[in-house]
C-alpha cells in the first residue's frame, strides 16, 4: 500500500487570502500557530508555551482543511496531511508504527504542520473503539506528548465534524487543548467566498455577487465552490456545442441553485 493514500506531504499553495470570511478564525490561528513560529523569541521571553495542538471543528465543507493548509503556508511550514480514516483501514497491523513515522518525517523538516483530517474516525472514546484504534490513539498521544515545539518546529492540527465523539484524553493540555470553531459562512463570508471562486470567470452584468450571497443562505463553502463551477459549465457546454462563448449569467446560477440544495442545514440539529 502506498503511503500516499494515507498521508501526503506538500508545500501548500493556498493562503489566508484564498479563504473567504472566517476572519476571527484566521486571527485565532495567527495567535496560536503563526506568531509562535514567526516571533519565537518573544513567546520564549514571556514564558508563553506555544504549539499546543488545535482541533478545528464545524459543519462539513466550511474550510477546516483549507484553514490548516493556509496556516502552514502562512508560516512557511510543510503541510503533512493524514487521511485519518485510512490509517485504520489501510495500515492495519502497522498503524502505530506509521503514526510514529509521520511524526519522524515532520521532525526532519525545518518547519511542519501535521494535519489529521476526520480525527473522529480514530479518536472516538477509547472505551467504545476497537483495539487497533485504541493503539493508534495511544501512539498519537505519546507522539504529541513528546513534541517539543521549541526544538521540533512542529505543530499538530486536526479536524472533525463531530467534536463530541473525540476521546477526552486527546483534549488534555499539550494535546488538542485548543478548540476552534469553523462556522458556516454568513452573508459577508458567502460574498467573499463567491468572489474568490468567480474571480477568474467571465460574468454577465446581470450577476450581482451580493445578491448571489443572499440567495445562498445555509450553503457551505464547498457548496458555493461547486455552484460556481456548475454555473460556468452551462455556457461552457453551449460553447463546446458550437454556440457563442457567452458570459455566465444570473439565469445559470438560478438553474444550478434549483438543483443543488444547501448541505449543512442538518448539522446543528
Ligand atoms: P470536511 O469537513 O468535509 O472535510 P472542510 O471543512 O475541511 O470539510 P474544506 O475541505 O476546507 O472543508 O473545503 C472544501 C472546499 O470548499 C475547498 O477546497 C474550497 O474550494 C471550498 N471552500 C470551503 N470553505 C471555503 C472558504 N471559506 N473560502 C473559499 N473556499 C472555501
Amino acid at each position: 500500500i502506498s503511503k500516499d493514500d494515507v498521508f501526503l506531504k506538500e508545500i501548500p499553495k493556498v493562503g489566508f487570502s484564498d479563504i473567504g470570511g472566517l476572519e476571527d478564525v484566521k486571527e485565532e490561528i495567527r495567535k496560536a500557530i503563526i506568531y509562535p513560529f514567526t516571533h519565537k523569541e518573544l513567546y520564549q521571553m514571556y514564558g508563553q508555551k506555544a504549539g499546543e495542538g488545535i482541533l478545528l471543528y464545524g459543519p462539513p465543507g466550511c474550510g477546516k482543511t483549507m484553514m490548516a493548509k493556509a496556516a502552514a503556508k502562512e508560516c512557511g511550514a510543510d503541510f503533512i496531511s493524514v487521511k485519518t480514516s485510512s490509517i485504520v483501514s489501510k495500515w492495519v497491523g502497522a498503524s502505530e508504527k506509521n503514526v510514529k513515522q509521520v511524526f519522524d518525517i515532520a521532525r526532519g523538516e525545518e518547519r511542519s504542520i501535521i494535519f489529521f483530517d476526520e480525527i473522529d474516525s480514530i479518536a472516538a472514546r477509547r472505551s467504545e473503539s476497537e483495539d487497533y484504534a485504541k493503539r493508534v490513539v495511544n501512539e498519537l498521544l505519546a507522539q504529541m506528548d513528546g513534541v517539543d515545539t521549541a526544538s521540533d518546529n512542529l505543530l499538530v492540527l486536526a479536524a472533525t465534524n463531530e467534536p463530541w465523539a473525540i476521546d477526552p484524553a486527546l483534549r488534555r493540555p499539550g494535546r488538542f487543548s485548543k478548540l476552534v470553531f469553523v462556522p458556516e459562512p454568513d452573508l459577508e463570508a458567502r460574498e467573499a467566498i463567491l468572489k474568490i471562486h468567480l474571480k477568474k470567470r467571465p460574468l454577465d452584468d446581470n450577476v450581482d455577487i451580493r445578491h448571489l450571497a443572499e440567495l445562498t443562505d445555509s450553503y457551505s463553502g464547498a457548496d458555493l465552490a461547486a455552484i460556481c463551477k456548475e454555473a460556468a459549465d452551462i455556457p461552457l457546454g453551449e460553447a463546446l456545442r458550437g454556440g457563442e462563448a457567452r458570459n455566465i449569467g444570473l439565469q445559470d446560477f438560478k438553474m444550478v441553485l434549483e438543483k443543488r440544495k444547501p448541505s449543512i442545514v442538518s448539522w446543528y440539529i
